[in-house]
């Protein structure tokens, strides 16, 4: 898979520039450098993605199921055979460790792929039965030309999950990377192609979210959009899409409480919350980033945490020893950098990180910043309350259940939850009570693709994952048989 300089989008089956013939500068964040350029796409480059799915849907929703697993699985092989070039780039584009795109990103990519080719081979649809007067049963259809928007923070991993079940299912796919991070998309356009994928199938579309993702949205004979990203742009699809009656899928934003009990594994937890806090940068949805613990143990963890912290080493993504390469771009580590100021005002204490780190001679204009790790704020302040997606966590000791729990779900907020005891009844209480859509206990980012995954309250509307995926990407048809 090769790299370019000049993108291309992917339409029909080609590899073409936007129809405006403009570029947008594509920044590596580890030196700040313009190392591409990314076809400035809008809704005419969009019209012609989905006249071309519109050709190939009638060939690629009846082909037969085992014609798309073989092509997807195939793809999936393909991503995998070309490991080191997709991490490469991955990490090129996002700034994030070589190792954690060899490691997850990629290998997560393939298996996304894979795990769809396969699941469509076992899908099956109900059938209900009215004794001695007839028999229903549900036809499950693919929806038509379906729309998948992804952001820029898990690249190809996010993108491929939305893909694989609607590609699967028999649609065909106008999809929209982050123009943050586009590299990876253009190489599976590469790989499409050797896959044997048929023209048309898969059309990808680069450029700006609010010119060519909103292009996608608007487009009326895009049935269904499934969405990832943050919860001001879901609003905004939802307000355009709902009214045009489109299935939607969104899995927005979160701020995640991690509680920690007195009675836990505490190295155990240690070393999850350090993973749960700072992980790709705290850049995944699915980060803890208020921490709750209970206060026979709270110097303690704070002592620890803030040790393991500062040994996290900072810098060149593609040196193999680094933790935690850059942030994604340099309007994102201001938006960071403007919340740790705030917790400031808000009378947070920084007990470490807070400050950018100056790079070498390679990674000098990087956008690189100190974990960090703050104390001493109410839970309800604003640093408590919005999202800031990246490398800053707050600690806050609590007293009992009924006290924990209020904090965990006083938020608009509710993705995901960890939470650490040794007490199974008490585990139990809590995952019943907690208002979130996934809740890990004694661990943390453990995924199993069959499960039901995505948020409550503003962090979404529908779930990804397994039959749930299948099911948003057909339409259920009840055929009623009087006999
Ligand atoms: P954004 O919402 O800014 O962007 C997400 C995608 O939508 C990008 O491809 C973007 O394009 C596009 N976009 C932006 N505006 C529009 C629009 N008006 N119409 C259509 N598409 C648009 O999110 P980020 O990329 O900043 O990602 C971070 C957010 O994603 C965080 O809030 C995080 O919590 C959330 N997220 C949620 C996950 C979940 O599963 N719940 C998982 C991962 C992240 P472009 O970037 O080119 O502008």
């Amino acid at each position: 898979m090769k790299q370019v300089k000049y993108i291309k989008n992917y339409i029909g089956g080609a590899l073409v520039p936007a129809d405006s013939g403009e570029y947008i500068d594509n920044i590596s964040p580890f030196n700040g450098e313009v190392y591409s350029y990314i076809p400035d796409s809008d809704a005419s480059d969009v019209q012609k993605a989905v006249e071309a799915a519109e050709r190939a849907f009638p060939e690629w929703s009846s082909c037969g199921l085992e014609k798309r697993y073989r092509i997807l699985t195939r793809l999936a092989d393909i991503i995998e055979q070309n490991l080191e070039d997709f991490a490469y780039a991955e990490s090129l584009d996002s700034g994030k460790p070589i190792s954690m795109s060899k490691s997850v990103d990629i290998p997560r990519a393939h298996a996304n792929i894979r795990f769809f080719a396969t699941a469509i081979m076992h899908f099956s649809s109900e059938s209900h039965h009215m004794e001695k007067s007839a028999i229903n049963f549900t036809l499950r259809q693919p929806v038509g030309v379906v729309g998948c928007i992804s952001p820029w923070n898990l690249p190809l991993y996010l993108f491929t999950w939305k893909i694989a079940p609607a590609l699967a299912s028999g649609n065909c796919v106008i999809a929209k990377p982050s123009e943050v991070t586009p590299m990876t998309a253009f190489l599976l356009a590469q790989a499409c192609e050797e896959a044997g994928l048929p023209p048309g199938v898969l059309n990808i579309i680069h450029g700006l979210g609010p010119k060519a993702g909103q292009a996608i949205v608007e487009h009326p004979k895009i049935k269904a959009i499934s969405f990832t990203g943050g919860t001001g742009t879901g609003r905004e699809i939802a307000r355009i899409a709902a009214p045009m009656f489109k299935k939607l899928s969104l899995e927005l934003g979160g701020k995640n409480p991690n509680i920690i009990f007195a009675d836990c594994d505490f190295d155990k937890m240690i070393f999850d919350t350090l993973r749960s806090s700072f992980s790709n940068n705290g850049q995944i949805c699915l980060c803890g980033s208020r921490i709750f613990v209970e206060r026979p143990i709270y110097e303690k963890f704070k002592e620890e945490f803030v040790k393991r912290t500062q040994f996290l080493k900072i810098g060149d993504p593609f040196s193999p020893l680094t933790d935690l390469g850059a942030l994604v771009s340099q309007s994102h580590l201001e938006k960071v950098m403007s919340y740790i100021e705030l917790a400031k005002v808000e009378g947070g204490e920084i007990l470490t990180g807070g400050t950018i780190v100056e790079g070498d001679e390679k990674t000098k204009n990087g956008y690189f910043l100190r974990p960090t790790i703050i104390e001493g704020l109410s839970p309800y302040c604003r640093t408590n309350q919005e999202e800031i997606f990246g490398p800053v966590v707050t600690i806050t000791p609590f007293d009992t259940e009924e006290e924990v729990l209020e904090y965990a779900n006083s938020i608009d907020y509710g993705l995901s939850t960890t939470v650490w005891t040794k007490d199974i009844t008490r585990a139990n209480r809590m995952a019943e009570q907690i208002q979130a859509g996934v809740i890990w206990v004694n661990c943390w980012l453990v995924r199993d693709l069959r499960t039901p995954f995505g948020g409550t309250k503003h962090s979404g509307v529908g779930r990804e994952g397994g039959l749930e995926a299948l099911r948003f990407f057909t339409e259920p048809k009840n055929v009623c048989i009087k006999y």
